[in-house]
């Protein structure tokens, strides 16, 4: 039995809420049959009497208020009675067929619909979440007006959220950002939608939320000011131009920017359309006026002008949008569209139900058509991970859904590459990651991501993050690792470099190092200005000082400098150490035909030079294996010959690049033998690398490593080797 005070707050709703429901219905149906919906309320007040919500207030009033919106959409009576009775068979001991019996098939089975979604569990497993979401849609699209019953609930209990406690509200908050306000977006529905957005907004990140709501507060009078001269200007503007037209502005929601700072990186006052105004015609072609219009009053910001009229949203919106920027200086987004564009934008598919005085459009017909397409999947898709991905792609056409190999679900920003999916899955796996397979074949790092896309990431120890990937990347979190990278190795670099520009100078005054002392350098420091001697370091490594202009500081007035040449070595031992090895990693001698950047390496067991014929071979987790075709391992490798892939020598831009190659000369054990080979060698030019000799019974194996720039190189100097006398045979060994 329901206490007195819940009886009183009751009688209320039915004295305030329940006749406001029935005028407004009155108002959009004149001529449609009421009662039902009356039945339905008293049906709904005795079932739910007793019942109260966590605000404190009779049950009654969340039926009531989903009852509102839904009229608000003007929604026939009898998705009006059902959304009276949305929570009857869930909440009560009210079954169905209760339902069918008093309120018809029709009603019955639009209850039963938002039932069934409500049974499903979204905060669960993966898979398990395929599973629900595809009866969601399975009950959406058996009816239509299932969806908006349940949007409407949706919008109320986030309207109420604050009466849960936190961990229930993070969960249905983020349950709504994920599956509730994409539908809407989808359904065109943007009013419901952004409604959406903010609260969810609001409850999954309250600490954003608020940083946002502060800094758009600070800006509202100010912008709502300069909104209305800007107002006033383009609506005297179209009077002249005799330009019948509704000018609106706006301040941009708050999710919507915060989307734009995450997804940009900018700050408030760098979102082109924080403000905006909105300008709704009578005709298309008016709309094209209004932008010449704008467009003569202030400058368009270049690439910012977007003809949705001829080219619709995916979700059929339409608009033509223009960033301009006013004579204070400041951006505003300006969006035109005819009215009945707006209204679209608006309500979407429940525009429908408004305006059906009208013809119904081909949108509805497409929208709708959106719908069947998702059961048609369904009964063409078995795994559900399969359903959820292609279900996905189609709600968050700004993300791609791909996949680890054990069928983990990486989401990422359109376009991103094999880099953002290392640095989601760990930093350390973004720092050293130097290639990638996608769908099992190699691609380059820079290839473009697709949802679906099954991602193996390829990682070196001790490769490092390169300042191109910043060009490449697109999720926030690879950038952000990235620049850190780079700023902390950078930093390290620049200090080593000062320190051999001190010691240089050092040595050109003949002060030892030792003799310049940490608290000079920490007074020199704080001369500058800075914290620690690590800073001046890092100054003249990155050239904001001079080394000299320092040292002159730390030696006895009157020093002068030695000549430069007796400092000066050039080209000593690890400039050639470089020229032989060339980059840390990779080869930029060979390349995978049609891509760019794959990760290519010699394969040891062969280790080809330039020249010789060469295949590819995608290895498991270790890039492009490049063979000699000569290989005795190619045939064996070729039991996968989809495994193999083109490779050529990159052409010669002209850098140094050798390869050390091994060759074993056979030969009597002669005297002075060693000094013609070596002869030969030198001749042309080669580097040694290591030489070794094994002799026995008057004959000897010299085994010699060389540096060898191509075959032709390598074929001179066997070819001379082997003329000398006593000389019977040079051979190469592939292992070096
Ligand atoms: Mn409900």
């Amino acid at each position: 039995m329901a206490t007195l005070r819940e009886q009183i707050a009751t009688t209320a709703l039915t004295v305030t809420k329940f006749p406001e429901l029935m005028r407004r219905m009155r108002e959009s149906r004149p001529t449609d049959a009421l009662e039902i919906i009356k039945k339905a309320y008293e049906f709904s007040l005795k079932h739910h009497a007793g019942q109260t919500r966590a605000s404190g207030e009779p049950y009654l009033v969340h039926p009531l208020e989903v009852a509102l919106i839904l009229a608000d959409m003007k929604i026939d009576p009898a998705a009006i009675a059902a959304g009276l009775l949305h929570d009857s068979v869930e909440d009560t001991s009210v079954t169905v067929v209760d339902i069918r019996k008093e309120f018809g098939e029709q009603v019955a089975h639009i209850v039963e619909g938002v039932t069934k979604i409500n049974a499903i569990d979204f905060a669960t497993r993966e898979e398990q979440q395929a599973e629900n979401l595809r009866k969601m849609m399975l009950a959406m699209v058996d009816d239509i007006r299932v969806v908006l019953i349940k949007l409407a609930d949706r919008l109320h209990n986030m309207r109420t959220l604050e009466h849960l406690p936190p961990d229930r509200r993070q969960t249905i908050a983020q349950e709504t950002l994920d599956i509730y306000a994409p539908i809407a977006h989808r359904l065109g529905m943007g009013k419901i939608r952004g409604e959406l957005e903010d609260l969810g907004f609001r409850y999954v990140d309250p600490i954003g939320y608020q940083q946002v709501h502060e800094a758009v507060e600070a800006r509202r009078a100010a912008g709502e000011a300069f909104l209305g001269r800007v107002e006033s200007v383009i609506r005297d503007k179209l009077k002249e131009a005799g330009i019948t037209a509704q000018v609106e502005s706006r301040i941009k929601r708050l999710y919507s920017i915060q989307k734009k700072l995450l997804r940009q990186h900018i700050a408030v006052d760098q979102v082109y359309d924080l403000y905006a105004m909105r300008v709704i015609t009578r005709s298309v072609q008016d709309c094209y006026a209004v932008l010449g219009i704008i467009h003569h009053l202030w400058r368009p910001v270049p690439g910012r002008i977007k003809d949705f009229i001829a080219m619709p949203r995916p979700n059929f919106y339409q608009s033509l949008h223009t960033s301009v920027i006013s004579d204070e200086g400041t951006s505003f987004e300006v969006q035109i569209r005819t009215d009945e564009m707006h209204k679209m934008a608006e309500e979407g598919i429940a525009a429908h139900w408004k305006y059906k005085d009208g013809p119904v459009s081909a949108q509805d017909e497409q929208r709708l058509a959106w719908l069947r397409q998702v059961v048609e999947w369904q009964r063409d898709v078995s795994d559900p991970n399969e359903f959820l991905s292609t279900l996905k792609i189609d709600l968050y056409p700004e993300e791609v859904y791909t996949f680890t190999p054990k069928g983990k679900v990486v989401v990422l920003p359109r376009d991103s590459s094999p880099i953002d999916f290392a640095y989601s899955i760990h930093t350390e796996v973004g720092h050293t990651c130097v290639g990638a397979k996608v769908n099992g074949r190699m691609v380059p790092l820079r290839f473009k991501l697709h949802s679906g896309d099954i991602v193996e990431i390829l990682t070196q120890p001790g490769h490092k993050p390169s300042r191109d990937w910043l060009a490449v990347v697109k999720s926030s979190r690879a950038r952000n690792k990235i620049k850190h990278w780079l700023n902390v190795h950078q930093r390290e670099r620049a200090i080593e470099i000062g320190r051999k520009l001190i010691e240089k100078e050092a040595r050109k005054y003949r002060v030892p190092l030792k003799e310049i002392k940490e608290p000079d350098l920490q007074k020199i420091a704080s001369d500058y200005g800075l914290g620690r001697p690590d800073d001046l370091m890092a100054g003249i490594g990155y050239g904001k000082y001079s080394a000299r202009q320092v040292l002159a500081r730390l030696v006895p007035a009157g020093s002068e400098p030695v000549a430069d040449s007796e400092i000066e070595k050039p080209g000593g031992i690890a400039s050639v150490v470089r020229r032989v090895f060339g980059g840390d990693h990779g080869n930029s001698a060979i390349r995978v035909k049609g891509h760019g950047d794959l990760l290519v390496y010699r394969a040891r067991c062969c280790n080809p030079i330039r020249g010789e014929n060469v295949v590819g071979y995608v290895t498991r987790g270790k890039g492009v294996a490049v063979h000699a075709a000569s290989c005795p391992n190619v045939i064996a490798l070729m039991y996968e010959p989809e495994r193999k892939i083109e490779v050529e020598w990159a052409r010669d831009d002209g850098t140094p690049s050798a390869y050390p190659v091994k060759l074993t000369v056979f030969c009597d054990d002669r005297f002075g033998m060693l000094k013609q080979i070596t002869a030969v060698i030198s001749d042309s030019k080669t580097n040694i690398r290591n030489i070794e000799a094994r002799t026995n019974n008057g004959q000897a194996n010299i085994d010699i490593v060389l540096d060898i720039a191509d075959l032709k190189h390598l074929e001179n100097i066997v070819t001379g080797v082997r003329k000398i006398p006593g000389v019977h045979d040079v051979q190469r060994l592939q292992k070096v």
